[in-house]
């Protein structure tokens, strides 16, 4: 079967046939139907981010149906339709008791399986996975599949487990935007429109888009921006100010940029939250007065959208399906596996939201 794998970043991606092992005790094989193309995914494979390990199966955003379970699967049967999240939630250790799954201990980010080994492999050569979409089929522990109902589009639901989620889990799960707040988003791709969507259905009273694409612009209006800023033509913190009388309650970075960040924080008003949703380089150091910071303000990051998979994705599914948010409209294209690189090229020069991968 063909998989995308990422040897290293810098250079095309390429599609190549790879194997793939049965099921183990409480994992389950997933049939890929489609697969979201994140702009995370080109930060590895640009090396923008470093990847941990190498050669990885890339993709991490997918919905498929359930093909085989291992021994012990107790929650998931084959014909299952699935949403695969990126975190593996086991519902016991302390911090999914919490309600803070996407912190899961018993199952730390390794890019393996839980027992230590990988089920892909290419030539006896172990391939590493965190998801593993962009891939006809994939291996995953059953605690990573949301289990949704029959009749769902899994075309359109795909982008619910990473674009959908973590914009609006950043604004309904972590900054908990209350009714009548005002926020302005950094970013209008695809998780920055999510969290405009996010911010909709919170009852923000003032949601201001900021992004350097008047076409990205036009999108965020399209999905319950109130007022939009390109900061190329304009001050964006003055603008901001201008249009709520001293900065917003929320300021969104979904770019993780520092300058973007800076500024997003600098047009908070005193009390006010910035919210880190963008994957800021590995190394990143930020400097922020102390003086700013006494003013009641807070900084927190939303790794994930804070997302409680099991329960999230499906009312999300519930908003789409009754019309309340919007999927169809985040999808500009569909591409089959083997047009992975010109999908990035689509991304990177602006011209896409979201691509799905199908297969
Ligand atoms: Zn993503
Ligand atoms: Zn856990």
């Amino acid at each position: 079967m063909k998989a995308a794998v990422l040897y290293k970043p810098g250079f095309p991606l390429p599609v190549e046939n790879v194997e793939l092992q049965k099921p183990q005790s409480g994992e389950v094989m997933v049939k890929l139907s489609a697969a979201g193309v994140c702009h995370s995914d080109y930060h590895f494979v640009s090396g923008f981010f470093t990847p941990t390990r190498t050669p990885l199966v890339m993709g991490h955003e997918g919905a498929g149906i359930v093909t085989e379970v291992g021994e012990n699967v107790k929650t998931v049967n084959v014909g299952d339709k699935v949403i695969l999240s990126m975190d593996s939630m086991c519902g016991k250790c302390k911090n999914c008791t919490i309600g803070q799954p996407t912190m899961c201990l018993t199952y730390p980010r390794t890019f393996k399986m839980p027992d230590g080994t990988t089920r892909f492999k290419k030539n006896g050569t172990e391939l590493y996975h965190m998801v593993g979409t962009f891939s006809e089929y994939t291996v995953l522990p059953e605690d990573q599949l949301v289990i949704i109902p029959q009749e769902t589009p899994l075309d359109k639901a795909c982008i619910i487990g990473c674009a959908v989620i973590t914009g609006i889990g950043s604004v309904i799960n972590r900054a908990k935007v209350k009714m009548g707040d005002t926020t302005a988003v950094f970013g209008c791709g695809g998780v920055g429109l999510n969290t405009i969507q996010g911010c909709s259905i919170a009852g923000a009273s003032k949601i201001i888009a900021v992004d350097t694409v008047d076409s990205k612009l036009e999108k965020a209006i399209e999905l319950g921006a109130t007022h939009t800023i390109n900061p190329t033509k304009v001050d964006a913190v003055q603008a901001i100010n201008d249009l709520t009388s001293g900065g917003v309650n929320f300021a969104f970075d979904v770019v993780g940029d520092p300058k973007v960040i800076k500024t997003a924080f600098t047009s908070t008003r005193p009390g006010g939250t910035t919210v880190i949703v963008g994957i800021p380089p590995t190394d990143l150091e930020l400097s922020i007065k102390g003086w700013d910071i006494l003013l009641d303000r807070t900084i927190m990051g939303a790794f994930h959208g804070g997302a409680r998979a099991r329960h999230d994705f499906l009312w999300i599914l519930d908003l789409y399906n009754t019309g309340r948010i919007k999927l169809d409209e985040l999808i500009t294209g569909y591409r089959p596996l083997d047009e992975i690189n010109e999908a990035f090229d689509d991304l990177i020069q602006g011209k896409s939201i979201r691509t799905v991968l199908t297969f």
